[in-house]
């Protein structure tokens, strides 16, 4: 059976009006399909396109992954926005809200170095979403550096909704021909994919920073382990040390207390040795005084009754025999002498001595007088000072200037008249008495020895005397707990200076 549309008129029976409706009817139907066809065609190539980004979002998401650090993972972001969304100028920071800053990660298709740009953003001024500024006066000055005349800014959030980072991807005017500014559909692309981006940033900053911070820990407990292995090598030491040192001082206590005791004992016999020789010195100093004065009375007589042989054999003898009668008599003399001096040294040794405030220009007024005849014989001139009062015996003062000054005129140079000069100063506790003379002087190996007894410089010495004055003086002055002592040259005069406590 032939077919036959029913719609279609028999071509025989159709005039040409209606041909032309049907033919205007066609032509209307065929431009309509072109249209939905040309419509189809644009809609496949712009689910192409959103397909094509969200392939490059996915592999986007792939390798930003696999970075290991924030410079890699800006580089890769930087370059898959540019890519997508076809924006010529990208910039990624990484958010610091306490400093309210943004540091740059990753730049891309920037002429100049932005980087040393402080990207300062207040917290109200960060943008919920991603949010396109034409001029870039509406976002306020922070952006200005980056001189973009069309941009988008989206934060980076992590999961918790907090602005981790920043994008700026946008085209300056020069870039107006590679740039389309981005529509509706292609903005929501971008905001997925700056979500996408800031779960990554964290995901990388948590494992990066973990990273770090058990790198941190190691090298930290390496440290620790090291300090506490030097701690320990050190305490060994230390230890070892104080051992050491515990030992030596045991050594040197040990020797210490032997020495202690070596002391101990070597005091005690001395101490025993000094009561000994206190107790002989005693017995000697009482032994010379009983001697020296029970030979006095006979030494007197032997001097007298050889005086009166001489007179009474005066003119009888010869001379030889009357010569070895004088030579007598004055060896009588010599012991005479001796005795009294020694009985004078062994007074000072007794004990009971009166002290007195004694005024020493007093003492040295007497003295003069004692030795007026010396001092008229030899012209001596006895130069004096005020002189203090000291507590002291004032016989043995007597004595002690007297010895001291009989001595300045004796030892006279041949050729000068002696002159003595005395004076005194205060020093710190004590009083100091320098007794100066022009005499024969003292050669410095004498100088100690003189103070001993019966010690004379030489026997045969011209000016007489029993070596016994200055051991007195000595002696007076330590019953005083004072002190004396001599500074001569031979030939220039001598020093004899008294030290007195106050
Ligand atoms: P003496 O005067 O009886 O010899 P001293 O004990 O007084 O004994 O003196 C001892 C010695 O010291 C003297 O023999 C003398 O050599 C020396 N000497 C003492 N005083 C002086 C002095 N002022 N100048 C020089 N020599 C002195």
């Amino acid at each position: 059976m032939e077919y036959h549309n029913p719609l279609t008129p028999n071509i025989d029976q159709v005039d040409y009006e209606t041909l032309k409706a049907i033919c205007l009817d066609l032509q209307d139907k065929v431009s309509k399909s072109i249209k939905v066809e040309q419509t189809l065609i644009q809609t496949r190539n712009e689910l192409d396109a959103e397909l094509n980004r969200f392939r490059l979002m996915q592999e986007f998401g792939d390798m930003a992954l696999r970075t290991t650090s924030v410079d890699a993972f800006g580089e890769i972001t930087a370059e898959y926005f540019s890519a997508i969304f076809n924006l010529p100028k990208i910039a990624i920071y990484r958010f610091f809200p306490h400093q309210r800053e943004g540091k740059l990660l990753f730049a891309f298709g920037f002429a100049d170095d932005i980087s040393a740009h402080k990207l300062v953003i207040p917290p109200e001024k960060l943008p919920a979403g991603a949010m396109i500024f034409p001029p870039i006066r509406a976002c306020g000055s922070y952006l200005e550096f980056l001189q973009l005349s069309t941009f988008v800014v989206s934060p980076l959030h992590n999961p918790g909704e907090q602005c981790i980072g920043l994008i700026v991807a946008g085209a300056t005017t020069e870039d107006a021909k590679y740039f389309d500014p981005i529509d509706d559909k292609v903005l929501s692309s971008f905001n997925v994919m700056t979500r996408n981006a800031g779960l990554i940033l964290q995901h990388i900053l948590t494992t990066f920073q973990l990273e770090q911070e058990i790198e941190e820990r190691k090298g930290v407990e390496a440290q620790l382990r090291q300090s506490q292995q030097a701690l320990e090598n050190s305490n060994e030491e230390l230890e070892s040390k104080v051992e050491l040192r515990t030992l030596e001082l045991m050594n040197a206590n040990a020797e210490l207390q032997k020495e202690i005791e070596d002391r101990k004992r070597i005091e005690s016999q001395l101490a025993i040795r000094a009561a000994e020789l206190m107790r002989s010195n005693a017995d000697l100093e009482q032994f010379a005084y009983v001697a020296s004065h029970d030979l006095k009375a006979p030494i007197r007589n032997i001097a007298s009754f050889v005086q009166l042989l001489q007179l009474k054999l005066q003119g009888l003898l010869d001379e030889e025999t009357q010569e070895y009668l004088q030579f007598t008599v004055s060896a009588v003399h010599q012991i005479n002498n001796l005795i009294e001096d020694l009985l004078h040294y062994a007074r000072v040794g007794q004990n009971d001595v009166a002290i007195d405030l004694v005024d020493l220009n007093t003492t040295i007024k007497v003295v003069r007088e004692h030795l007026l005849t010396m001092i008229e014989e030899q012209k001596a001139e006895i130069h004096c000072q005020v002189l203090p009062r000291i507590k002291a015996n004032s016989g043995q003062m007597l004595q002690l200037f007297q010895n001291l000054l009989e001595n300045a005129i004796k030892f006279r140079k041949v050729d000068q008249p002696p002159v003595v000069r005395i004076h005194a100063t205060q020093e710190d506790g004590y009083y100091r008495i320098l007794l100066q003379d022009n005499g024969i002087g003292i050669a410095p190996e004498y100088r100690d020895k003189i103070f001993a007894i019966f010690q004379r410089l030489s026997l045969s010495n011209p000016y007489g005397g029993t070596g016994v004055g200055l051991a007195i003086c000595k002696r007076i002055m330590e019953r005083h707990h004072g002190r004396i002592w001599v500074e001569s040259e031979e030939g220039q005069g001598s020093r004899f200076f008294l030290e007195f406590p106050c």
